[in-house]
């Protein structure tokens, strides 16, 4: 039998809560629901809990060339834009991973490459309530032959443990912020938040054109250039430094594991 779990907070219902029962305690359920994933908040106890996690397509001018060249030159795709209007998609709520020193090699790729990215998180206004350095695992693999056969990304995208995040900190770091994304010490992806095509204010614009944006939802908001490949064994290190030097996001870091199969 299913264990007395807490009983479900009221709140403003979402779109779902408005067309789903209602279930007034744990116990209602068959089994017991899945626990959501959560990042945690430097220096508090409670918890961060994911609800959705939406990443941006491209939102740094130099990571779009090279996605644009690569296109091009594996996929003889030429028709596609550096400056075009920021485009979504997601990954699970429970690929944001945020205590695991390692993060195991996916299978179904032989192309797993990083993509280093500032998080941010929605809290309980659905506002900003804070921001944390996360990497958008991609098969790229999997990811090109999507694009060759104009089917979705999801298998390139959405895997377990597909987003390590660092803990969150409140409010949003300057635009002069530093980001920086390094392999076994070497560093592969360096940009400061000012680089972004679409702010953080017009990328929760648009994405709330799209989608009722709630507590909990979490945006990868893209990439700058340098994206690669990694292996097992590798250790990958992202950071965010203030203009004075000092960390401005706690570091997020993990070791590429083996593959599972
Ligand atoms: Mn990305």
């Amino acid at each position: 039998s299913v264990a007395q779990g807490p009983q479900l907070q009221e709140g403003s219902p979402t779109a779902l809560e408005q067309h789903t029962p209602a279930a007034t305690s744990m116990a209602q359920y068959l089994f017991p629901p899945a626990v959501p994933a959560a990042l945690r908040v430097v220096g508090e106890t409670a918890l961060f809990p994911v609800r959705r996690v939406y990443c941006v397509g491209r939102n740094y001018r130099a990571h779009s060339r090279e996605m644009i060249q690569r296109q091009a030159a594996q996929l003889k795709i030429t028709d596609d834009k550096v400056d075009a209007p920021p485009f979504f998609f997601q990954k699970p709520a429970y690929g944001a991973v945020t205590d695991t020193k390692t993060v195991p090699y996916p299978p179904k790729t032989q192309r797993l490459e990083h993509e280093l990215e500032m998080v941010v998180a929605l809290g309980d206004d659905a506002c900003v309530f804070g921001c944390a350095l996360g990497v958008d695992l991609t098969r790229r693999d999997l990811q090109d032959r999507a694009k060759a056969q104009r089917r979705p990304w999801d298998a390139a995208k959405a895997f377990d443990a597909s987003a390590p995040c660092g803990a969150l900190a409140r409010g949003l770091p300057p635009k002069e912020t530093r980001l920086e994304l390094s392999v076994n010490g070497a560093v592969r992806q360096s940009c400061v938040l000012a680089d972004m095509i679409y702010g953080v204010p017009e990328i929760l614009e648009h994405l709330s054109r799209e989608v009722e944006l709630r507590p909990g939802d979490v945006i990868f908001t893209g990439t700058p250039e340098g994206v690669g490949p990694l292996a097992p064994g590798d250790a990958v290190a992202c950071r965010a430094f203030g203009v004075d030097g000092g960390e401005a996001l706690p570091a997020c870091e993990f070791v590429v594991g083996e593959p599972r199969l």
